[in-house]
C-alpha cells in the first residue's frame, strides 16, 4: 500500500484517504465525494478496529458488510478499497499504543475508556501505511475529529485532515452503521438525538445564553423521547470541548444516548451572536 501511495505521490498525483469501519452509508460517500473534488486517487480503507470497542461492546456483532461496501465505493469512484486483515494491522506481539490528546479525555472517552486510544492508533497507522495528502472525516464523529486534529498537529503527521458535514435522514436522524440495530420502534425514539440538538439550538435562537438552562432542556428532550439511557447531553467549547457555561461564541451541542441496547451520537455547531 505504501508503495503504491508513494508511486503516485511521485508521479503528482494528489492522494485522498476515507479511513471507515465498512458499513457503508451515505454518511461515509459524501466523504468519498469530497475526497474525489479535491484529489486526483481516493483509498477507502475498510477495518473494524478491535482496539477502539471496549468490553461489552458490539465488536463482535459489528455489522460486515464487505460486498456491498466495495460495490457502493465503486459506484461513487473510489480508486482503491484497503482491507487489511487483523495480523496486517496488528501482528503477534504488537503492543505501541497513541496516547489520545486532552480533547479527547471526557464525553466519548470518559464513556468508553480507551476508545479514543484504539482511534488515534489505528488511524495514525493507516495514515502511515497510506502517506495521503488529505484524509477525510465525518463532522458526526465531532470529537473524534478534534482528536485526530490535534494527534496531527501533535505528532506531526504530515497529512491535511478535512472534516465534512453530518448527512442524515430526511427526518433528521444522523446516518450511522448502528442505525440498522435499530427495530421500527426504536428507530422512532432514535430521533429524540436530534430533537435534543434542535432544542438547543431553538433555545439558542430564542435568546437564551445560560448554557445550564439550555443543557437542562436537552435532558428534558431526551427523556420525553424515552431513550433508555443518557451517557451525556452538553454544550461544549469546540476547540477544547470544555463545557461552556454562560453563552458567548459559538458552541457544539453533543449527546450520546443508549436506545435500546444501540448507543448513537450526535452533534450540531450553534452560532451564539455576539
Ligand atoms: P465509521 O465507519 O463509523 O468509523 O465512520 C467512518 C467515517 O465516516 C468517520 O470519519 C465518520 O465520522 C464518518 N461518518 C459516519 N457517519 C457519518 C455521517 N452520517 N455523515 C458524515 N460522515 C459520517
Amino acid at each position: 500500500m505504501q508503495d503504491v501511495v508513494l508511486e503516485l505521490r511521485q508521479r503528482g498525483i494528489r492522494v485522498g484517504v476515507v479511513p471507515t469501519m465498512g458499513a457503508l452509508h451515505e454518511g461515509h460517500l459524501s466523504l468519498v465525494r469530497a475526497s474525489r473534488e479535491c484529489c486526483d486517487r481516493t483509498i477507502v480503507t475498510i477495518f473494524v478496529n478491535p482496539t477502539q470497542f471496549g468490553p461489552g461492546e458490539d465488536f463482535q456483532k459489528y455489522p460486515r458488510t464487505l460486498e456491498s461496501d466495495l460495490e457502493a465505493i465503486r459506484g461513487c469512484g473510489a480508486d482503491i478499497a484497503f482491507v487489511p486483515s487483523h495480523e496486517e494491522m496488528y501482528p503477534s506481539g504488537f503492543s505501541t499504543y497513541v496516547e489520545p490528546p486532552s480533547v479527547g479525555a471526557r464525553w466519548e472517552g470518559e464513556c468508553r475508556p480507551g476508545h479514543f486510544r484504539g482511534v488515534a492508533t489505528v488511524v495514525l497507522k493507516l495514515f502511515q501505511a497510506i502517506p495521503a495528502h488529505v484524509a477525510l472525516f465525518g463532522r458526526k464523529d465531532y470529537q473524534q475529529c478534534r482528536v485526530i486534529q490535534e494527534m496531527v498537529r501533535d505528532l506531526n503527521v504530515p497529512v491535511e485532515v478535512r472534516v465534512c458535514p453530518t448527512v442524515r435522514e430526511s427526518d433528521g436522524l444522523a446516518m450511522s452503521s448502528r442505525n440498522r440495530y435499530l427495530d421500527p420502534r426504536d428507530r422512532q425514539r432514535a430521533l429524540s438525538l436530534y430533537r435534543c440538538l434542535s432544542t438547543a439550538m431553538e433555545a439558542v435562537a430564542g435568546g437564551q445564553r445560560d448554557g445550564r438552562l439550555v443543557v437542562e432542556a436537552m435532558h428534558r428532550t431526551l427523556r420525553d423521547g424515552n431513550v433508555d439511557r443518557i451517557d451525556y447531553a452538553a454544550l461544549v467549547e469546540p476547540e477544547t470541548l470544555q463545557p461552556a457555561g454562560h453563552l458567548s461564541r459559538d458552541v457544539v451541542a453533543i449527546v450520546a444516548a443508549f436506545v435500546g441496547t444501540t448507543r448513537l451520537i450526535d452533534n450540531a455547531a450553534i452560532h451564539v451572536p455576539e
